[in-house]
Order: C-alpha cells, then sequence, then structure tokens
C-alpha cells in the first residue's frame, strides 16, 4: 500500500513550496497537480481559444496529452511531448487554468493520470479537489490557506524575483476571483474535506507549516 498526503487549498497559501519540502523529508514523490491544469491552459490558449468558450474548450482538450515526469526530484510536466515547466508560471495560464479546470472532460484526463501516480508512489499531491476527490483515503489531508492580502504579496514577490514586472492590486483582484471560480464551481470545488486539518499560514513561516504536517503523519 502507498502513503498518501493530501495538501488541498486557494491559490498562493504556500501549498507547493510547502509539499515540495515535505516530499523531499520523507522521501516522497511530489505531484503538482495545478501545473497540468496550467498546462492544459497553454495547450487552450495555444488554440486561440478564450477562456469563456466551454463549448470549444470541452472539445479542444481531448487533443492535448499531458504527463508528468521527473528529473533530479523535479516534476516535470509534458504536454504533447514538450517540456512545458518554464512556460506555465503566468497569470494568463494560471487564470486559464481556473476558467478551463471545472470543465469534466478536463478533470477526467487529470484525476485519473493523479489517482494512477499516488497507487504506485507514496505522494505529497498538491491541488484543490486532492483530499475530497483524487485521493478521498489519503492518510493525512490537509487544508492549508491564508488571508488574500498575504497570499497575493508571495505571488508579487515570486513574479518579481523572476524578472517579470507585475502589479500588487491586479494579482490580489485575479487570486479573490481565481479563489471565486475554484469554490463555486459545480464540480470538485475547493473546500475542506471534511477530516482534513486546517492550517493558517498567513502568520507562519514555511518550516512552521512543514513541521505541523510532519507532525500529523507521524
Ligand atoms: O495551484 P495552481 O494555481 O497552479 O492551479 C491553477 C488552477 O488549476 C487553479 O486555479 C484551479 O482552477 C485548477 N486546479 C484544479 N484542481 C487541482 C489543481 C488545480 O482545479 N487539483
Amino acid at each position: 500500500m502507498t502513503y498518501n498526503i493530501a495538501i488541498d487549498g486557494p491559490a498562493g497559501a504556500g501549498k507547493s513550496t510547502i509539499a515540495k519540502k515535505i516530499a523531499k523529508k520523507l522521501g516522497y514523490i511530489y505531484v503538482d497537480t495545478g501545473a497540468m491544469y496550467r498546462a492544459m491552459a497553454l495547450y487552450l490558449l495555444r488554440e486561440q481559444i478564450e477562456p469563456s468558450e466551454t463549448e470549444k474548450i470541452n472539445v479542444k482538450c481531448m487533443e492535448a496529452d499531458i504527463s508528468i515526469g521527473y528529473e533530479n526530484g523535479e516534476q516535470i510536466v509534458y504536454l504533447n511531448g514538450e517540456n512545458v515547466n518554464g512556460l506555465i508560471r503566468t497569470e494568463e495560464v494560471g487564470n486559464m487554468a481556473s476558467a478551463s479546470s471545472p470543465n469534466p472532460n478536463v478533470r477526467k484526463k487529470m484525476v485519473h493520470l493523479q489517482q494512477k501516480l499516488a497507487a504506485s508512489e507514496n505522494v505529497v499531491m498538491d491541488g484543490r479537489d486532492i483530499g475530497t476527490c483524487v485521493l478521498p483515503n489519503a492518510q493525512v489531508k490537509v487544508y492549508l490557506t491564508a488571508d488574500s492580502r498575504v497570499r497575493a504579496g508571495r505571488r508579487y514577490d515570486e513574479l518579481t524575483q523572476k524578472g517579470i514586472s507585475c502589479d500588487f492590486d491586479t494579482i490580489e483582484k485575479d487570486i479573490i476571483e481565481r479563489d471565486r471560480q475554484d469554490m463555486t464551481r459545480e464540480i470538485s470545488p475547493l473546500k475542506q474535506a471534511e477530516d482534513a486539518k486546517v492550517i493558517d499560514s498567513s502568520h507562519m513561516t514555511i518550516d512552521e507549516v512543514v513541521d505541523a504536517i510532519i507532525a500529523l503523519v507521524h
């Protein structure tokens, strides 16, 4: 049997940073499910589809082959065989991911891939519906959240450090809109699993959050 840790929460709560550290400490594989939805979004944007064109998304998503692999412990997302890690972290792709992820065809593809991975490896998986839908039997479930201003500040720092110029208020507005879309969609909305432990990281350091989750594992 494999050991699965599920971490869900809104954009910018620190899920990926924390999940990566936990995976390293425990020798598990880190699965970033948001990156898979982002790769699909990149495909749709390249096909010149608008976030509002739900019918086109429904059809076109079937043509995209998303898979993941690992190089030196880092997750690589492939879109039709191309490594797209360097192309999926923009706000445009994030917003398209949020708009296209409610599509049932998109979700079916992604959830299947995620469940297959978790059945064959010990994983720390982060996303929106991991504890509620993808891995309902995960041994540890965490709902990681933080104040929207704090989350916008983290995204802002992350982007400016990479040399990408951005506007704080636009980022916060995008984050709030993304939360709204993710929480109110009909299929697999972002919500806390009943058996998840809630951690608010607004006033915690990364290591404090990591230690709190490792304590749950033990
Ligand atoms: O976590 P990240 O910001 O990379 O995710 C991008 C988008 O992908 C989210 O806003 C959400 O709409 C979607 N997503 C999802 N289910 C997941 C992970 C991400 O619907 N498990």
